[in-house]
């Protein structure tokens, strides 16, 4: 057996398509101003479409930087010797600094402790070290509140071994609130004027998310930080711009049988058949992060067909009532992605399970396999 090309043997997985990968970049470097960098946001393995290969990817296609959300993510893109810069989003204990310089991370900053601890620690290593500051103008999540920013911005500035490359917001409300979205903008905007009077020059200047991209040309400042539409997912509905899905999911029919009228199917029987049917038991479950509480409610594409769940998904399998329909085992099954001219979006699906598709494709657990195309 050729171990290199082992992928698995249950019939279940994720196809991820690189070209859409690609089609998607182009479309968003199309919103922006020719100078514009992009840094891809790559966390959470890639929004579940596989941290390693699709960096790569979106290397070839000339991003400009990685964002990660820990150290672990950012070690296993070195470890893949990928070169590009990579961001920590998130915040590390000061115990966790020693692969910031071994694997040249750069790190996001915004507590003084953190900071002057940072920089005592690469004066020791004769090394200067980037960092990012964040800024919180709304989210309450990271970052200084903004009415301290310039303060201590104007004290990290003069700590001699951290080197500011980036300042950086993040906003809240793209989706539902323009008006406060237009304000985190303008309190960024004006931090960035008192900076530039204090004489205080930073390279990279970032605050958009997808909906930032599409819907605020405002926030696009130098660099713009997309994650889902770069996976070809839309964060909302009617945005004026075309995205190809990339990821796709598939198994294939590993059994049926004929029941008959009024059987309960799965545990607690919340299907029960309306006739003699064929039911037909798919090799996926929420085990698998399919979510459970699609029971009953998503649909699957099979033979070109849309069929629906029937009764609960179990942890490794879920069955569908194809009523009299000829199914074979082995027939292929989309959960998302195109069957002829049918299709299952992760959008639907998140509507249906009553979440956003962010948690749909990174809920995907590794027991699927990723398989590029
Ligand atoms: C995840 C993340 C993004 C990307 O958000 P999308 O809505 O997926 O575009 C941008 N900025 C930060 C700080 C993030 O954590």
């Amino acid at each position: 057996m050729d171990k290199a090309k082992y992928i698995g043997y249950r019939p279940t997985w994720a196809e991820v398509n690189l070209g859409n990968l690609q089609y998607n970049f182009q479309q968003i470097k199309r919103l922006l101003a020719p100078h514009t960098k992009i840094m891809a946001c790559v966390k959470a393995d890639a929004y579940g479409h596989g941290l390693v290969k699709v960096s790569r990817k979106l290397i070839s296609c000339g991003v400009d930087y990685l964002g990660v959300a820990s150290i672990d993510e950012g070690l296993c893109l070195r470890r893949e010797r990928i070169n590009a810069p990579i961001l920590i989003l998130g915040l590390l204990l000061e115990k966790d600094i020693g692969p910031l310089f071994d694997y040249n991370l750069t790190s996001t900053i915004c507590t003084d402790d953190f900071a002057i601890f940072l920089n005592n620690a690469a004066r020791k290593r004769k090394k200067i070290i980037k960092v990012h500051i964040k800024v919180d103008t709304g989210m309450g999540r990271l970052g200084i509140l903004h009415k301290d920013a310039l303060g201590f911005i104007k004290k990290i500035h003069k700590l001699k071994f951290l080197d500011i490359e980036g300042v950086f917001t993040h906003i809240a409300c793209a989706d539902i609130n323009r008006e406060f979205t237009l304000y985190q903008i303008k309190i960024f905007r004006d931090l960035l004027a008192q900076l530039k009077e204090a004489g205080i020059h930073i390279p990279l200047i970032h605050a958009a998310n997808s909906l930032g991209v599409i819907n605020y040309k405002e926030s696009h400042f130098n660099m713009v930080r997309p994650g889902l539409v770069i996976y070809g997912l839309y964060p909302k509905r009617g945005l004026d711009i075309n995205l190809k899905p990339v990821l796709a999911l598939k198994t294939k029919v590993i059994y049926y049988k004929k029941v008959p009228h009024k059987y309960g199917i799965s545990y607690g029987h919340t299907y029960v058949t309306k006739r003699k049917a064929t039911i037909v038991t798919l090799p996926i479950g929420y085990g698998d992060g399919y979510p459970r509480n699609l029971s009953n409610r998503a649909p699957v594409l099979i033979r070109g067909r849309r069929f629906r769940i029937s009764g609960r998904v179990c942890m490794d399998q879920m069955m569908v009532d194809v009523n009299d329909f000829p199914v074979k085992i082995g027939d292929e099954v989309v959960l998302i992605g195109f069957q002829g001219r049918k299709r299952i979006t992760a959008e639907e699906l998140a509507q249906l399970a009553g979440t956003i598709p962010y948690e749909i494709v990174c809920g995907l657990g590794n027991r699927i396999p990723r398989i590029y195309i």
